[in-house]
């Protein structure tokens, strides 16, 4: 942890700010350990303070003893300004994508009050950048789950009958994770059949699955907080020939990006490997979401591999590569892999078949 808090002190004074004041859920586990709901983390060069209520204090103490434990009441005006006071810096930063509006006026107020001479600046994206780039560690865990989603999407392979709903395949996939040592899952299971598939972001449904469709199934799992995300598409029976075409169409963008994508790369160029087979295809328009994104303590989480994403790739990073082709009335395919770039090259994490 200190480690990732140093790196994170020496983006902060290329900025100017003294600390910063960390309230997101996942940055606050990944600078402190504390995985608790609740909390602040304050970073400054001499202090790292987990403020939490009496909930979360024991479990805070163990779970992040690199800190020292402020214990907070629900009342932010109680406990800030003497903490603020304590500070003795001058340009505390906050996280501006995710402190809340009427926190911001708050704090803003109190600090005012106070007379601190702390002064509050946003400091955007500063934990999301470190986090892109995995450490042995986190990758060790994202690979576990990646083999529970793998084992799961597998097993589920053999268990797709005619007659089976999409609510029934998504509990067996569940229950099958959950055996597996999954936590509790990152996100909601997808198995969208038939027409269904058109919907990229489809919620299981009581469709009996019947043959000759597409059956899009869109799973992960979790383990020691990081997740895992993978996707299939199946057809029972002989497919159509618009089956055939799509399928292979992105398949074939798929393993192309996977071949061409490198370092240096942004997201937006990443993107575009893949999207110009399906444009080529003719599937251009039906190619509607990005290519992938960072998997980690999120299942969305940089970098973004998408239309326009400045984001720049480098070693380290584990995303999906993802394309899907989805026509209204007729259903979807995607096929979606957990990969690393490493060594300058796309590693494929994921060994589900396809
Ligand atoms: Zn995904």
């Amino acid at each position: 942890m200190k480690n990732r808090t140093d790196k994170l002190l020496a983006g902060l004074g290329e900025k100017g700010l003294d600390g910063i004041l960390i309230s997101q859920p996942e940055n606050r586990r990944y600078l402190s350990g504390f995985d608790g709901s609740a909390g602040f983390l304050i970073i400054t060069k001499n202090k790292r303070i987990l403020a939490t209520d009496s909930r979360y204090t024991v479990q805070a103490k163990s779970q992040a003893p690199e800190y020292e434990i402020f214990p907070v009441t629900s009342d932010i005006g109680g406990w800030f300004p003497g903490l603020a006071a304590g500070l003795k810096i001058k340009r505390l930063g906050f996280e501006g994508e995710y402190l809340t509006f009427s926190l911001y006026r708050r704090l803003c107020d109190i600090l005012g009050k106070g007379k601190t001479g702390l002064e509050l600046v946003t400091a955007e994206n500063m934990v999301e950048s470190l986090r892109a780039v995995k450490e042995p560690g986190e990758i060790e865990l994202i690979s576990q789950a990646a083999a529970i989603s793998d084992a799961a999407m597998d097993y589920i392979r053999g268990e797709l009958h005619p007659g089976m709903t999409e609510i029934e395949a998504a509990w067996e996939i569940e229950k099958f994770m959950r055996e597996k040592g999954s936590q509790a899952l990152p996100f909601d299971i997808i198995v969208a059949s038939g027409p269904n598939a058109a919907l990229p972001h489809a919620q299981p449904s009581a469709r009996a699955i019947q043959k000759g469709g597409s059956i899009v199934i869109d799973i992960g799992a979790r383990v020691g907080g990081y997740a895992s995300d993978l996707s299939r598409t199946f057809c029972l029976g002989a497919p159509d020939d618009t089956y055939k075409k799509v399928y292979d169409t992105v398949l074939g963008a798929q393993l192309g990006a996977m071949a061409i994508i490198k370092p240096g790369m942004t997201g937006g160029e990443a993107d575009q490997t893949a999207r110009i087979i399906i444009e080529e295809g003719g599937y251009g328009e039906a190619f509607g979401h990005g290519l992938g994104h960072g998997v980690g303590l999120a299942t969305h989480e940089q970098p973004r591999l998408g239309p326009g994403s400045p984001e720049e790739l480098s070693d380290g990073m584990v995303f999906t590569i993802e394309p899907g082709i989805y026509i209204e009335g007729w259903g979807g395919v995607r096929i979606e892999d957990l990969v690393i770039m490493e060594q300058g090259k796309v590693r494929v994490i994921s060994k589900a078949k396809k």
